[in-house]
């Protein structure tokens, strides 16, 4: 067969079925050549993938396969001997993306057999190493076992009509294939790992924790990076940090601009506690520092601001896959708050508690003080009997921001605070704490490609929040306080979206 044939098929394909239902870039043949993303792999690529979508189409399909003597496969191609003809190999993709309905019966599903298998674990004890193991693998393996083709559910996918390049089983492949050298930091490529809000999702449907997936897709930046093909915004944000002290590029001696009170009321000087903003809040949500100062100084906390000499901890960096330029800023800042003399550092921000906890230890740092979210401490401070809260009739949900809650860990507390507030209603959404639905707004998403951030924002306050019926959304992070705010304005305008400080403080 010859290359003559392949192009001629191709150019008809393109012409029956539009240019963006025919896939042939070398990502969309690496991904759609594999099963699920830890799963096997086909010896033949397929010249192309075309992605159909009704029976009309299949018959027009069948006349155009007939006519160029083309091997169609289908969702089970991986496991089938093809023989040694040289038949172009064309991969038809039906699937549609996952819905929401399909994760919530899925996860309730996982939920269930973990609890079976808790149930079996404190029956059978003590367990051999190795049996632990094939349990935890089987877990590991359940997408490839449900379904050779199957996805995940990802939440940015369903804006990419659904194609795998654009899954989390595509983002795991192709950060597979650009680390070990197969693949090249082309523009689709870069384009998929960088339209991901690291959010996570994914590895929670794996139900195996170890399997931070978009760990693996912010070490692939790393890469990209490091061959000098990130995306432009990334030198713009790097040029603002270095600059200016933030990745927004506003002026470094502006940061308080709007609670220069609070900076002159109580500065940092060496007090217990170090409250940090962050500088989403301090340039973005004023309304979030007043409030939050308000609840510490009723509870007659020891606390202090660096107001305009706080600067950015670096998460976007570490997220456009930056890692020196982010070790050396983190180097920096830990070094100065070290000199400072800060024992803990409270942040309302869930990027800042992920960077200094999490990101900072992978960056081969650990910082020398402590760090707790602002609702680690409101917890504290209620349980020490230091605030005492009036009631509020309203009807809230805590949404767990994903570098709080799944990559963190941090779930009970803020709805314990919350909680406390008497006649306060908390509602939980059918998926909840680590299977939280991301807002949009992670992985500088907002950044990248702000239109797709939204997207994903409009589709959560519609299929997600909107059915609850709730008054408001309490959450603990200002990318998701402007993400949800933003887009709750045209959609769901009578829901409030509100920082936990802002609920508290109104209960003092
Ligand atoms: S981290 Fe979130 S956005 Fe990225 S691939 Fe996974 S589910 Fe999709
Ligand atoms: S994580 Fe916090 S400090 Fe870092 S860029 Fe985001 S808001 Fe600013």
């Amino acid at each position: 067969r010859s290359n003559s044939v392949t192009a001629e098929l191709l150019t008809e394909l393109v012409n029956t079925f539009g240019s963006e239902r025919v896939l042939t870039e070398p990502e969309d043949l690496y991904v759609y050549s594999y099963d699920g993303a830890f799963g096997i792999r086909h010896q033949k690529l397929p010249v192309a993938i075309l992605r159909l979508k009704s029976d009309e189409e299949e018959k027009t399909l069948k006349q155009v396969s007939e006519k160029y003597g083309v091997r169609i496969v289908r969702d089970e191609w991986y496991r089938k001997e093809l023989g040694d003809d040289e038949l172009p190999i064309l991969f038809v993709d039906t699937k549609p993306s996952i819905d929401l309905d399909t994760l919530i019966e899925r996860l309730g599903e996982l939920e269930r057999d973990r609890a079976e298998r808790r149930q079996a674990l404190r029956l059978i004890k003590p367990l051999p190493q190795w049996y632990v193991s094939s349990l935890r693998a089987k877990d590991g393996y359940r997408i490839g076992e449900r379904d050779a083709r199957d996805k995940g559910y990802c939440v940015v996918q369903p804006f990419f009509d659904g194609v795998e390049t654009y899954s989390s089983k595509g983002r795991l492949l192709l950060s597979r294939g650009l680390l070990s050298g197969e693949l090249e930091a082309s523009e689709r490529l870069v384009d998929s790992l960088f339209s991901c809000t690291a959010c996570g999702q994914c590895y929670d449907q794996l139900g195996r924790e170890e399997l931070e997936i978009n760990n693996a897709i912010i070490r692939a930046r790393h890469e990209i990076s490091k061959a000098g093909k990130g995306p432009g915004v990334c030198r713009i944000t790097l040029r603002n940090i270095h600059e200016e002290g933030n990745p927004m590029g506003m002026p470094a001696e502006d940061r308080t601009i709007w609670w220069e009170d609070v900076e002159g009321k109580f500065p940092y000087s060496g007090n217990d506690v170090l409250y940090w903003p962050g500088c989403t809040t301090a340039y973005r949500l004023p309304g979030v520092v007043e409030a939050t100062v308000k609840v510490f100084d009723k509870a007659e906390l020891d606390f202090g601001v660096l107001g305009v000499r706080e600067r950015c901890c670096g998460l976007l960096l570490y997220l456009n896959g930056q890692w020196d330029e982010a070790r050396e800023s983190a180097n920096r800042l830990c070094h100065e708050l070290k000199e400072a003399g800060v024992k803990q550092l409270v942040t309302n921000c869930a990027g800042c508690y992920y960077t200094f906890s999490r990101v900072y230890p992978i960056l081969g740092m650990q910082p020398s003080f402590s760090v707790i979210h602002t609702s680690q401490a409101m917890e504290g401070l209620i349980d020490q009997n230091r605030l005492h809260l009036r009631k509020l009739k309203r009807k809230y949900i805590w949404h767990d921001p994903c570098d709080l809650g799944r990559h963190s860990k941090v779930f009970e507390a803020p709805r314990n605070v919350l909680r406390s507030i008497p006649e306060l209603k908390l509602e939980e959404p059918p998926l909840n704490r680590e299977h939280t639905i991301c807002c949009g707004a992670g992985g500088g998403l907002w950044m990248y490609d702000s239109d797709l951030s939204e997207r994903v924002a409009r589709s959560k306050l519609e299929d997600d929040i909107r059915p609850l019926g709730v008054d408001g959304i309490v959450t603990g992070c200002p990318a998701c306080i402007l993400s949800l705010r933003n887009m709750a304005s045209s959609v769901l305008p009578e829901v409030e979206i509100l920082d936990l400080s802002e609920v508290v403080s109104s209960c003092l």
